[in-house]
């Protein structure tokens, strides 16, 4: 009974937020990576040789004195897209875990093999990491390396965002993803993390799989476990220019700002621009491609977006937007095969969305 006073006091303690006092929390452990309260830690997370070679994947984990979200930053998943990676270790070096009320987890480069071998969507076993989660313990790497994530990340996660820009490929204007489920509540909060990372794109995607053993996205995956995620996109076509690196930073430091990790304002997006429908389009053979069109760039319906041409020069096919919008990104660069994607465009949607 005196051990339950005590337990009480100490309680009532913490929940008045004195850092001084408070009981030291239990570490956060992501694979062997562990933080004490108020302590960061760095390393490596194992995905073990399987049908084919594994890999280590390098995890920042901040554990502040407080209790509070635990949110995950996952960069690199597709590992020619640089402006993540950068920003992480940007956030690695600033953030103060003494300071937290909460913990953040980065995810340095969720695919580490693509980005030592200047791989663009695919793995060296052909598939596209962010297209198989959960993932499976006993599948090829992108699949062992979809459960590493699923079940040493997500699974410790309350908030996550998935950091993308355009592949080395694709010339991109700056957005984000905002996930419609049905489930009130993760949507609400999902929104709020969206506009809080401030960029001022945002497409509403109520298309991803709801089967939990099935997500195939990283986002999805924890949304369909109760937590809200958001996609982002800032940069593209291999470069780190500022502008998106800077980006990517202040918009995972004005999320944890937003969930009240960090002790900071957010930067709210005052105005989105929310977009529904947008389309992947897709070429419709394997060939050269020359794009008619750039990034930001409005179309109407049926406008050209490029040529898709045999390797002697002659024009196989036209591609035509599939209704007027705006390119949020288009593939720059000529080589293309069928069924993969060209350009991606958005329309504004009418007014403010409801889930
Ligand atoms: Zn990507």
């Amino acid at each position: 009974m005196r051990q339950m006073l005590v337990s009480s006091f100490v309680v009532a303690v913490a929940a008045a937020g004195s850092a001084s006092t408070a009981p030291a929390r239990e570490p956060l452990r992501v694979g062997p990576v562990v933080a004490a309260t108020g302590q960061q830690a760095s390393g490596y997370l194992a995905v073990p040789d399987g049908v084919d070679p594994g890999t280590q994947i390098p995890v920042s984990v901040f554990h502040g004195p407080r209790p509070g979200p635990v949110l995950a930053l996952i960069a690199g998943t597709h590992g020619y897209e640089y402006t993540s990676i950068v920003a992480l270790q940007r956030l690695r070096a600033r953030l103060d875990p003494t300071r937290l009320s909460g913990s953040v987890i980065l995810v340095h480069m969720a695919n580490p093999t693509t980005f030592y071998g200047r791989r663009i969507y695919y793995g060296a076993d052909g598939k596209n990491l962010n297209r198989v989660y959960p993932g499976a313990a006993d599948g090829t790497i992108s699949q062992r390396i979809a459960h590493a994530i699923t079940s040493e990340v997500i699974a410790r996660a309350t908030h996550v965002i998935d950091m993308h820009c355009g592949d080395g490929n694709e010339s991109l204007r700056p957005y984000s993803y905002w996930q419609v489920t049905g489930d009130a509540a993760v949507d609400a909060a999902g929104k709020q993390m969206a506009l809080a990372f401030g960029l001022d794109h945002i497409v509403i995607d109520r298309e991803r799989p709801s089967d939990p053993e099935r997500t195939l996205y990283t986002s999805n995956t924890a949304v369909r476990r109760g937590k809200p995620a958001i996609t982002v996109e800032s940069g593209g076509m291999g470069l780190t220019d500022e502008g998106s690196v800077r980006a990517q930073e202040a918009g995972a430091f004005s999320v944890m700002a937003e969930l009240g990790i960090v002790d900071a304002p957010s930067i709210k997006v005052a105005a989105p621009l929310w977009i529904e429908p947008a389309q992947v389009v897709t070429s419709p053979a394997t060939g050269v491609w020359q794009p008619a069109v750039e990034k930001m760039q409005s179309v109407a319906t049926g406008a050209l977006i490029g040529r898709v041409s045999d390797p002697f020069g002659n024009v196989t096919h036209e591609v035509r937007a599939p209704f007027a919008g705006e390119v949020l990104y288009v593939v720059a660069t000529p080589p293309v095969s069928e069924g993969e994607p060209l350009a991606y465009v958005g329309q504004l949607a009418e007014g403010e969305p409801k889930p």
